[in-house]
């Protein structure tokens, strides 16, 4: 049964919207960028219903379950209670000690842990269940877009999990990021980076439970991509699964998306016109080819 929905991708990749539109499938919820959850409990930052996490009706007996629910649990439980490697900061070492395991993971299909994992993916897995245990879901949805959880889960726990790579323009990710001051090559570098790795996952042994999805075509044709969708997350497709408003979310992080209540899947290429002939150049220079290996050609 599938119980663990995750999606990663590079940044900017559309990732809170597929989010929305999985978690309007039966029997399935939206947790967002959950991986973050730690830190909204220590700055009381609001999840999509408006309040924090303490006291949203949704997030508080989760917290309630993992025993970090009100303002007394102490920053030390907080601490400890680890979601992601990489929204930590001083794990270097660690991070390479994946990306090197990672790489080699044709090699050893299963091993691809990295220091710290294990611990990681217990406290995921008693997050998930514990949404599972007190919200009327059989599946969560997590778009943390962490390439290590992805890997784990979908090595780990290959009944339970699907796994979700979503594809973006380069360019377009490079113009998003660009807009929150990221410098041309940086986000070009990151693109190239994250997308490269997502490469090895499917290279790293069987993929029945992973699967690549382009944001392109989830805008041209969002029925057909979300039908297709369903049936490889087991859930039955119906046509609300598409309207994105008028529905209760307790999303953590993600895109002001979250927030907007929009109704309309569009592709909003506005990088074709954000994007300078130097920051084209920069682009083609740093991750031109993985680009269009991709299928992305053209202007
Ligand atoms: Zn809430």
């Amino acid at each position: 049964m599938v119980r663990y929905i995750y999606i990663f991708s590079s940044g900017h990749s559309g990732s809170t919207l597929l989010d929305l539109l999985i978690g309007n499938m039966s029997g399935t919820v939206s947790l967002g960028e959950v991986k973050w959850l730690p830190l909204f409990l220590k700055t009381h930052e609001h999840c999509t219903c408006g309040k924090p996490p303490q006291t949203c009706p949704f997030w508080n007996p989760i917290l309630d379950e993992l025993g970090l629910a009100g303002d007394t649990a102490a920053d030390q439980t907080i601490n400890a209670f680890r979601l992601s490697l990489e929204a930590e900061r001083n794990n270097q070492l660690q991070k390479l000690s994946f990306y090197a395991r990672l790489a080699s993971a044709v090699i050893h299909p299963q091993g691809c842990a990295g220091f710290g994992s294990d611990a990681i993916l217990k406290n995921m897995i008693r997050l998930y269940d514990a949404v599972l245990k007190t919200a009327p879901a059989e599946a969560v949805v997590d778009s943390s877009k962490s390439i290590m959880t992805a890997q784990w889960l979908r090595t780990r726990l290959p009944r339970n999990a699907r796994v979700i790579h979503l594809i973006r323009d380069g360019r377009a990710v490079m113009a998003s990021a660009m807009r929150k001051e990221v410098p041309a090559e940086r986000a070009a570098k990151t693109w190239l980076h994250d997308n490269r790795m997502a490469g090895s996952i499917f290279r790293s042994g069987p993929s029945m439970n992973l699967k690549a999805l382009r944001y392109e075509d989830l805008c041209r044709d969002p029925e057909s991509t979300m039908r297709e969708l369903a049936d490889f997350l087991e859930k039955p497709y119906t046509e609300d699964i598409l309207h994105l408003r008028g529905r209760e979310r307790h999303l953590i992080g993600g895109n002001r998306m979250r927030f907007s209540g929009e109704d309309k899947i569009v592709n909003v290429e506005t990088w074709k016109s954000r994007l300078t002939e130097k920051d084209l150049a920069v682009f083609e220079r740093t991750a031109g080819p993985l680009n269009r290996k991709l299928g992305y050609s053209g202007t």
